[in-house]
Order: structure tokens, then C-alpha cells, then sequence
């Protein structure tokens, strides 16, 4: 097989348009002025902005070539675990460039708004199905804004049963942004070592917890791309100190139609609508994190909700014991329409049948990885693994070689580094929108590289060298960041 499994295409150098400009040259025809020339108002006038000359084309292709220097989804797999890179579905982009959807101002009164208002009414249905909560909150942009919605919501429970607290157990292996999140909201994180096998134990709980825990984020699947199993017991545990469970869901899609999680004793739980409902990502939003509750947490969601009545869609704002607003309006509108419409597309069997095909590619990865990279885990996984360099860093190899030398072979690297609990991570999160050949290629290049670690560890050492750009000096680039370009 050839070495390069994908091409890095041409590599064209694309000079500035400053650069590239031309006196003279224009990409538009003005039409003749055909009335008296006079000046700009006095305010108006000053130096005219330095733009370069430029035609149509020197434009177009200036920034067709950038476009096709990003690595992107729709160019090639990229297994970035705890992320869900997956590919999206074109036709619900089409869907939220409807006129109607991507027109409508959140000024205009909700008699007038009443198709927005249905699919966001809607959406929160479909979501309190697949979660198997109570009620939901669209508005957070975000998972991290959702995970600190929740802890509000959870504050503003307890203190309307007159009770503080000062601590929320927080696992090894949740998502970095939990213990953030419960800070924001002036809780001190307490955190709870996972076991041998990777995930929470009830007595580890039963230990720490105590009448002045608020409760505990649990993150499911965790980090470590491992289902926790002992969640309903963790839940009797933490309800019976009078604490609440959060479930960070962003990985939904690992459990779709599989798991029905307000059976699982959870009170409050995020989805990323960006992640797990079509929403492309990866360039810093914008994105939608909704909160699911059960019924004792409604009254503090955050306002304004979407509300039915005598068949119309209301906005209230009625909600005494609110969190209050998070988010100027209702949310970003534009990635309901894409989680809508994904949902719908899909169906309810299409979405259990891709959360059942993101935890086989990700099991089929571990098993056909797991004698060229350190298992730390050796067990079935949800939807992604993780690998460390143990192995290979007795040939001074290590994740960040293996990582940068996997955009050579085409491919963007996987998540490296994290979860912590693991040394020298490599988190792989396939998703379930990978053929089966395409899957192949990203092992057989992840074998070759396990062999060049062995037989020829320079090559990682200098990897990538076929790229535009190569290995970056990344401290530098954190300390001294070069804005200009
Ligand atoms: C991505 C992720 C988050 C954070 O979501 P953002 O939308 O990036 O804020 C939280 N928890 C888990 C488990 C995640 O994978």
C-alpha cells in the first residue's frame, strides 16, 4: 500500500492580496455617473482605506486556495475524540438557510413568529424523548454553558429548599469544563478517583459524599470513552445526602436510543447539539448546549421558555423561581434547525442505529490498534479509545510524534493529551459516519507509524513534512502569538 493515503493536493504559496494587487486592476464595472459629481459630507472624508486593486479572479482564487488548505470533514476522516467530527448532513444546512428560518428576527412579535416557535417547542420534545427527562432549556450556546446552566439550576434548587453547600464531587475522568463549570457557579470541586476499570465505584462515592455536597457531575460515556455503569446506584447514593446528579451528555451519541437516561436516577443532563445533532464545528462555534431536567428542577430553567397555548406558541417569561436569561433571545436559532432537522431525517431507529455504529467503529479501532499501542484500558468501549505511547516511548517516541505524523498520511490527528488519568494520551473517536474502508486506511496508517517508531523514529521526529506548515514551535506560538499573520 502506498504510503500516502490521502493527497495534501497541490501546494500553492498564495502571496497577501496587498501583494498580489495591482494599480488599476478592478473585478466590477461601474456604470457611467450620470449625475453632478459633489463632495462626501465633511465627517465622511479622510484617508481612504488602503485596499489593494484586484479582478475577479485574483480574488476568487485567493481565497479558494486558502479554503482548500483547511483540513475539514468534508475532506477527510477526523477522529478527534470528545469532539464528534462527524459529518454532517447537507440537507439540513439547507434547511436553516430556509428563508423563512434564517430571516425571521427575534424582534418579531410570536404571533408572527409561530413556525420559529413550533420547531423550538418541537425540538425540546424530541429531546425530552431521547433523554427520557422532563423538560428542556434550548438556550445555552454551548456545553460549557449548559453544564453551568445546570449548576444554577441545581443551586437554585437547593437554595429554595434553604440549603448551601460548599463542594460537588467532580470524577477523574469527567470533562475538563465540569469542574469549571461548578466553580463559576461558587462550588469547590472534590475530586473522586475512578477504579481499576476505569469508572466511578459507588463505594468511592459513598465515601466523599456528605450534607454538604450540592451533588456530583458525572460525565456518560466518560472520558475515557467507557460507559459508567454504576450511575443508578451513585444516584441513590447522592439523592440520599440530599444531592442532585448531573450527567454531562455531550457524547450523546454514544447512547441515542439505547440508554434512557431519566431512568438512570440523573436530574440534570447537557446535550451538544453541535456534536451529537449536526451542527459543523471545530471553528469555535456557534453552537447550542441544551439542558434536560426532570420535573422538580422545571421551575428554574432559565427564561424565556416556549410555551403552548390554546394552540398557540407563546414566549414566557413567568418563571418567579428562574435562573434568569442566559442568552439574548431564545439561543442560536440556526443550529436548532440543523439538530431538528437531523432528528427528523434520521428517525428514531436511525438515531439508535448511528449510536450503535459510533460504538462499533470505535471497538473495531481498539481491537485492531490494541497490540501496536498501549491499551490502559483494556475493555469494550463506547463511542472512542484510548491508546497511550507507553510502547513507544522505549524508542523515545511519543504521542505528539505519532499525532503529528498522522496529517502526512492524511489524516487530522486525534485528541492528544487528555483525559489526564491516561499518560500520554491518544483519544480516537471514529464516529459512526466512517465507511468501513475509511476506517481501514486510518488503521493501516496508525500501524505504519507504529512501525516507523521502532524502525525509523526521525520520520516522526520531523513529522509532518508534507503539510504547508510543519512542526510548530507551540509554546512560542501560546507566549508570543503573531496576530498579524
Ligand atoms: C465537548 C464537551 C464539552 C464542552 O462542550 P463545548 O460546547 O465545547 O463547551 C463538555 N463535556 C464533554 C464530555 C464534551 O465532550
Amino acid at each position: 500500500m502506498s504510503e500516502q493515503y490521502a493527497s495534501t493536493g497541490l501546494v500553492f504559496d498564495e502571496p497577501l492580496l496587498w501583494e498580489k494587487g495591482s494599480k488599476g486592476r478592478q473585478g466590477f464595472s461601474m456604470p457611467v455617473r450620470d449625475v453632478e459629481k459633489c463632495p462626501l459630507d465633511s465627517d465622511l472624508e479622510g484617508d481612504l482605506p488602503d485596499l489593494p486593486d484586484l479582478s475577479e479572479p485574483d480574488v476568487v482564487r485567493h481565497y479558494t486556495r486558502l479554503s482548500q488548505w483547511n483540513f475539514c470533514v468534508d475532506t477527510g476522516m477526523y477522529p478527534l475524540g470528545s469532539c464528534t467530527m462527524k459529518y454532517n448532513p447537507k440537507v439540513n444546512e439547507k434547511y436553516a438557510a430556509l428563508e423563512g428560518f434564517a430571516g425571521a428576527h427575534p424582534m418579531v412579535p410570536s404571533f408572527l413568529s409561530q413556525g420559529v416557535l413550533k420547531l423550538m417547542y418541537d425540538l425540546e420534545g424530541v429531546l425530552r424523548e431521547i433523554t427520557g427527562l422532563d423538560a428542556v432549556t434550548l438556550q445555552p450556546a454551548a456545553g460549557a454553558q449548559g453544564e453551568l446552566a445546570g449548576m444554577l439550576v441545581i443551586n437554585a434548587y437547593h437554595r429554595a429548599g434553604n440549603k448551601k453547600h460548599s463542594k460537588i464531587l467532580v470524577p477523574d475522568t469527567a470533562h475538563g469544563t465540569n469542574p469549571a463549570s461548578a466553580s463559576l457557579c461558587g462550588y469547590r470541586p472534590v475530586s473522586v478517583k475512578s477504579n481499576e476499570n476505569g469508572i466511578l465505584s459507588a463505594r468511592a462515592i459513598s465515601e466523599v459524599m456528605d450534607e454538604d455536597t450540592a451533588g456530583i457531575m458525572v460525565t456518560n460515556p466518560n472520558t475515557l470513552g467507557l460507559f459508567e455503569e454504576n450511575v443508578s446506584e451513585i444516584a441513590r447514593i447522592v439523592h440520599a445526602k440530599g444531592g442532585q446528579v448531573y450527567c454531562d451528555g455531550a457524547n450523546m451519541n454514544a447512547m441515542m436510543g439505547v440508554v434512557d437516561l431519566g431512568r438512570t436516577g440523573i436530574d440534570v443532563l447537557h446535550l451538544n447539539l453541535h456534536k451529537t445533532f449536526s451542527t459543523p464545528h471545530g471553528g469555535g462555534g456557534p453552537g447550542a448546549g441544551p439542558v434536560c431536567v426532570k420535573k422538580h428542577l422545571e421551575p428554574f430553567l432559565p427564561v424565556p421558555r416556549i410555551v403552548l397555548k390554546d394552540g398557540v406558541y407563546e414566549i414566557d417569561e413567568e418563571y418567579p423561581d428562574s435562573v434568569g436569561r442566559l442568552h439574548s433571545f431564545y439561543g442560536n436559532f440556526g443550529v436548532m434547525i440543523r439538530a431538528y432537522s437531523y432528528i427528523l431525517t434520521m428517525g428514531f431507529a436511525g438515531l439508535k442505529k448511528a449510536s450503535q455504529l459510533a460504538v462499533l467503529n470505535a471497538n473495531y479501532i481498539r481491537t485492531a490498534l490494541e497490540g501496536d499501542f498501549y491499551l490502559p484500558y483494556d475493555r469494550f468501549c463506547m463511542h472512542e479509545c484510548v491508546f497511550s505511547d507507553k510502547f513507544q516511548r522505549e524508542d523515545k517516541v511519543i504521542t505528539l510524534d505519532m499525532a503529528k505524523r498522522l496529517i502526512d498520511f492524511g489524516f487530522h490527528p486525534p485528541t492528544v493529551y487528555f483525559p489526564l488519568v491516561v499518560d500520554g494520551a491518544i483519544m480516537i473517536e471514529p464516529t459512526e459516519t466512517e465507511s468501513k474502508e475509511t476506517i481501514d486506511q486510518f488503521i493501516s496508517a496508525c500501524k505504519a507509524i507504529a512501525r516507523e517508531a521502532k524502525e525509523n523514529p526521525t520520520l516522526l521526529k520531523d513529522a509532518p513534512s508534507k503539510s504547508k506548515v510543519k512542526r510548530l514551535d507551540e509554546t512560542a506560538a501560546a507566549r508570543r502569538p503573531c496576530l498579524l499573520g
